[in-house]
C-alpha cells in the first residue's frame, strides 16, 4: 500500500482511489487526456462502458420490460427550441454566478456564500443568473433564428411526444414513458470525478396520472426507486431520502424527494423523484397550441395529465456503485483491493485462468471460455503469474474465475474461485455452466 510505505504523504481519499483504479484498469479517462482533458467531461473505458451498459440495462428491464404500464422512447438530443422556451428552460434554468474580482475565476454562488476565494481572498462580483444549457446552430447558418440548445434532461422529448405515444398505443394513464439518453448541461462548476459532469447520461421515465393520484403515485415511485438502488447491492445505510422544503420545490411541483448516497464528499443527490402536477404538458399545450389532453372514456371526463418523474444520472450511479463496492482488506499478510460488484452488473462475471499457457491447457481453457460465452460474459487471461491474475480480477470486480490447471485434463475438472470468500471448489467440466448459473442468479 501507498499509504504504508509513505506514511509522510496524505492518505490518498476514497474518490482518488477510485479516479485512480478507473484509470489503471478502464474503467474511465478525463476526456481527450492526451491534450490536457476538458473540464466536466470523461471518456469511458473497455470495463466502464460494460457497466454502464449493464445498468442501462438493469434500469431499463426493471423499468419497463418487467412491468406492462411503461413504454420506452428515444427522442432526439436536439429540438425544437421552443421546447425550451415553454418548458421553462430558457428564462430559468440558471445557476447564480460569481467571479473572483482577483483572479477572475467563476463559480457557483450558492457554493461559496459567505466565503472568500482561499486562494488570495480576493471578492466575489455580484452574482447573475448564467444558463446552463449549451447552444449550438443547426443549418450554415449562424444566425439567433438557426440557434438551438443541446437538451439539459431528456424529460422534454417525453412531453412533446406524449400525443404521439397515446395515440399510437393502448397506454392510458396511469402509465409511464422510459427515456435513456444523453443531457448536456454547461455546469459553472463540474467536479468530483464523474458526480458533476457537462456532459452525462441521464435514465428518466415520466409516469402519467390523474391528478388526484399524484401524491399516492409519488410514494409508490419513491419507494420503487429506493428498492431498484439497495437491489444493485448498494448497502442500506448509505442510502437515504431527503425531502425538498417548501422553498427548494419548483411552484408547479406538488413534492419531492432525492435518493441521497454518502460520497466520500458527503451526502448528495443520486436520483430526484419529484411530483411536477401537470406543469410540463400545459406549458406545451399553451405554447404549440396543440391538444395534451387526455379523455378519459369511463368516466367521461378530460384532463391534463399530472406527472411524476424518477430521474437517475447513469455517471452517478456508476459513481455510486463502484464506490460502494470498493474495499481493501488483508488477506493471509496480503492487501488486495476488490470491487464486490453485485454480479448483475459486474462486466465480467467470469474469468478463465489456465495455470500455464503451454498444451494441453491451453486448448482445455480456450474450449471452456467458448463454453461459458454464450451465458455469461466472459474473459480469458494467460498472462502473468495466478496470483496477480486474481488480483486483477478481484480488482476489477469479477465475481468468478475458473482456474484451468495441470489436473483438468486427467479429472475433466476445473477450480470456481470465488471473488468474496475467496474459496475454491473443484467442479467437473460438464457441470460448470450449470454450478455458475447457480451462483450468479
Ligand atoms: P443539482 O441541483 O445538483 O445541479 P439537479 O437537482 O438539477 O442537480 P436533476 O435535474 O434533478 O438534478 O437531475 C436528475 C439526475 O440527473 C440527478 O439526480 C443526477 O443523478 C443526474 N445529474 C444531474 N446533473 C448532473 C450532472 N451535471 N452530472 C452528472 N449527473 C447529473
Amino acid at each position: 500500500m501507498a499509504t504504508a510505505r509513505a506514511p509522510e504523504r496524505e492518505p490518498q481519499g476514497a474518490l482518488e482511489k477510485l479516479v485512480s483504479l478507473a484509470k489503471r484498469r478502464g474503467f474511465f479517462f478525463q476526456s481527450s487526456e492526451i491534450y490536457g482533458g476538458i473540464q466536466g467531461i470523461w471518456d469511458f473505458g473497455p470495463l466502464g462502458v460494460a457497466l454502464r451498459n449493464n445498468l442501462k440495462r438493469a434500469w431499463w428491464r426493471s423499468m419497463v420490460e418487467l412491468r406492462d404500464d411503461v413504454v420506452g422512447l428515444d427522442a432526439g438530443i436536439i429540438m425544437n427550441p421552443q421546447t425550451w422556451v415553454a418548458s421553462g428552460h430558457v428564462a430559468n434554468f440558471t445557476d447564480p454566478l460569481v467571479e473572483c474580482k482577483k483572479c477572475h475565476q467563476r463559480f457557483r454562488a450558492d457554493q461559496v456564500a459567505g466565503s472568500r476565494h482561499e486562494d488570495d481572498g480576493g471578492e466575489f462580483t455580484e452574482a447573475r443568473q448564467f444558463n446552463l444549457m449549451f447552444k449550438t446552430f443547426v443549418g450554415p447558418v449562424e444566425s439567433s433564428s438557426a440557434q438551438v440548445y443541446l437538451r439539459p434532461e431528456t424529460a422534454q422529448g417525453i412531453f412533446v411526444n406524449f400525443a404521439n405515444v397515446i395515440n399510437s398505443t393502448r397506454m392510458r394513464p396511469p402509465f409511464g414513458i422510459a427515456q435513456v439518453g444523453k443531457a448536456f448541461r454547461n455546469e459553472i462548476t463540474p467536479g468530483n470525478s464523474i458526480f458533476r459532469l457537462r456532459e452525462f447520461e441521464m435514465m428518466e421515465l415520466e409516469y402519467f396520472v390523474p391528478p388526484a393520484d399524484e401524491l399516492k403515485w409519488l410514494e409508490y415511485w419513491k419507494e420503487q426507486r429506493m428498492e431498484w438502488h439497495r437491489g444493485l447491492g448498494i448497502r442500506p445505510d448509505k442510502l437515504r431520502f431527503r425531502q425538498h422544503g417548501p422553498k427548494e420545490l419548483a411552484h408547479y411541483a406538488r413534492g419531492a424527494f432525492d435518493i441521497e448516497y454518502e460520497f466520500p464528499f458527503g451526502w448528495s443527490e443520486l436520483e430526484g423523484i419529484a411530483a411536477r402536477g401537470n406543469y410540463d404538458l400545459t406549458e406545451h399545450q399553451r405554447v404549440s397550441g396543440k391538444d395534451l389532453s387526455y379523455f378519459d372514456d369511463l368516466k367521461r371526463e378530460r384532463y391534463i395529465p399530472h406527472v411524476v418523474e424518477p430521474s437517475v444520472g447513469v455517471d452517478r450511479s456508476m459513481l455510486t456503485v463502484l464506490l460502494d463496492a470498493y474495499n481493501e482488506e488483508e488477506v493471509r499478510g496480503e492487501q488486495r483491493t476488490v470491487l464486490r460488484l453485485h454480479h448483475a452488473i459486474a462486466p465480467i462475471q467470469v474469468a478463465i485462468l489456465p495455470l500455464s499457457r503451454k498444451e494441453p491447457l491451453l486448448s482445455l481453457a480456450t474450449r471452456v471460455e467458448h463454453d461459458l460465452r454464450p451465458f455469461f460474459r466472459t474473459e480469458y487471461d494467460d498472462t502473468q503469474s495466478i496470483g496477480k491474475r486474481y488480483r486483477r480480477q478481484d480488482e476489477i470486480g469479477t465475481p468468478f474465475a475458473v482456474t484451468i490447471d495441470f489436473e483438468t485434463e486427467k479429472d475433466q475438472a476445473a477450480t470456481i474461485r470465488s471473488r468474496d470468500e475467496m474459496t475454491q471448489v473443484r467442479v467437473p467440466l460438464a457441470e460448470l455452466s450449470d454450478a455458475l448459473r447457480e451462483r450468479l442468479g
